[in-house]
């Protein structure tokens, strides 16, 4: 056994699985970016203040917070999420509206570690400030339903609710309080303290016992003020237009307490139901000025990378690939010739590997046929004496004896013409 070990809840995403992360958010950018958004890099830590706007009763603040004083004496906590720093950054820098962003990175919340579920997770997402129009709801949601589907995965499904406005949620927090409190006793005992901590979070409840009061609980759709329920019509229309299939479930209320009106969730039914929620988001219309800014509203999503990529193994797509590689140099003569000839190829724009410590022909062969290599270029005693080379193409075996000097061509006509990387010497 090894000194140490990643600690619980992280992982190492070792090659080839790096690069398909690499290549996750590469084709997420070039989706949203294509909408108008543009990336934002928050920092990985705030002052805890900024997450403590997401609400006295949600656990990522109360109970899951990675969170330190530093050896200035400020209290800080490594973010769980990143719209809460996306907010901060608008209120401090005041950019015109709208204004659409997107992100990639790590966040870190202290959860119990398990498949699926993370202390250290990576999310992609976008957040749209300042437009409180429906028809940017739709943008949004949509955004995040054709990125699944441009992974191909197919087994995702949208689900969405609307929380209302401020006033609606704070009556409907009060009926469920009046109706859970009457029928305590058949709550299970989780049930029951999540029901003094936060009502609207009782209705997350997965478990047998509290199914039955769940289902006769009062539905938010009764408390949506005008304005809300049109809003949400708007934007259900939307999606019907887009053709963008979804169920709305009144029972949707989402972990974190900033939510307001549009609330939804992307649910991988390839994914065990315990962790099959792959991504989710809403409109959060106070959280801005919570933290200081003008009263703004905002809506977004977060999309979990681990889990989603679980959901591509699970439905076998979007499945991890090594970079191409070109060329691979078996030199057996003294290591230098194949240290020029890489250099030359990749300067020219090809991908290439070799090998190293003067290994035998048959070792380096074997390195050659491992790396994925379209052809290796071979050069021994007689080739270096004649300043040729030997191609062997590594699918067919063929190989053809040239001079070096003609080597880019060959390379050119054989794998394809690359764009140079830097000027030929
Ligand atoms: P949230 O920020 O809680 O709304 O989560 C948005 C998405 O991030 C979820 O749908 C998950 O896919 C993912 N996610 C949240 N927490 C974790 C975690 N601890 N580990 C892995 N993925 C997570």
């Amino acid at each position: 056994m090894p000194s140490f070990q990643t600690t619980p809840g992280t992982r190492d995403i070792l090659p080839p699985h790096a690069g398909r992360w690499r290549e996750f958010t590469r084709i997420f950018a070039q989706e949203v970016e294509a909408s108008g958004y543009q990336c934002i890099i928050p920092p990985m830590f705030e002052d805890i203040g900024v997450f403590q706007r997401l609400g006295d009763a949600t656990d990522v603040v109360t109970k899951e917070m990675y969170d330190f004083v530093d050896k200035g004496d400020r209290h800080i906590a490594l973010r769980p999420e990143h719209t809460a720093s996306v907010c901060r950054a608008f209120a401090q820098h005041r950019p015109l509206a709208p204004w659409k962003v997107w992100y990639s990175g790590p966040n870190f919340r202290y959860e119990k570690a398990q498949a699926g579920r993370y202390r250290q997770f990576d999310q992609v997402g976008i957040e749209a400030l300042g437009v409180d129009d429906p028809q940017l709801d739709i943008e949004v949601i949509a955004l995040g339903w054709h990125f699944y589907k441009a992974l191909g995965l197919k087994k995702v499904e949208l689900i969405i609710n609307s929380l209302g406005d401020a006033g609606d949620r704070e009556r409907y927090v009060d009926a469920l309080e009046k109706y859970f409190s009457s029928n305590i006793s058949s709550l299970s005992q989780e049930a029951q303290a999540t029901l003094q901590r936060n009502p609207l979070r009782v209705l997350d409840s997965k478990r047998e016992q509290d199914a039955a009061v769940i289902s006769g609980a009062p539905v938010i759709s009764d408390f949506l003020s005008s304005g809300a329920a049109e809003h949400f019509n708007s934007v259900l229309s939307g999606l019907r237009e887009l053709n963008i299939p979804f169920t709305v479930n009144d029972k949707l209320v989402r972990g974190l307490d900033y939510y307001r009106r549009t609330t939804f969730e992307y649910i991988s039914s390839a994914l065990d139901s315990a962790q099959n929620a792959v991504g989710g988001g809403g409109r959060y219309d106070g959280l801005v000025e919570d933290l200081g800014g003008p009263a703004t509203p905002g809506i977004g999503f977060a999309l979990g990378v681990d889990r989603t990529l679980l959901a591509c193994d699970a439905e076998e797509c979007f499945l991890p690939v090594a970079p191409r590689m070109d060329a691979f140099i078996i030199d057996t003569v003294n290591g230098t010739h194949a240290t020029r000839i890489a250099h030359i190829l990749r300067a020219a724009g090809f991908n290439v590997d070799r090998a190293y410590e003067g290994r035998s022909m048959k070792s380096q062969m074997k390195a050659a046929d491992k790396s994925g290599a379209t052809c290796a270029v071979i050069i021994g005693e007689d080739e270096a004496a004649q300043s040729t080379c030997t191609v062997r193409n590594l699918s067919t075996s063929e190989q053809v004896n040239i001079p070096q000097s003609t080597l880019f061509t060959y390379m050119s006509e054989l794998v394809g013409a690359r764009e140079p990387r830097r000027p030929q010497q």
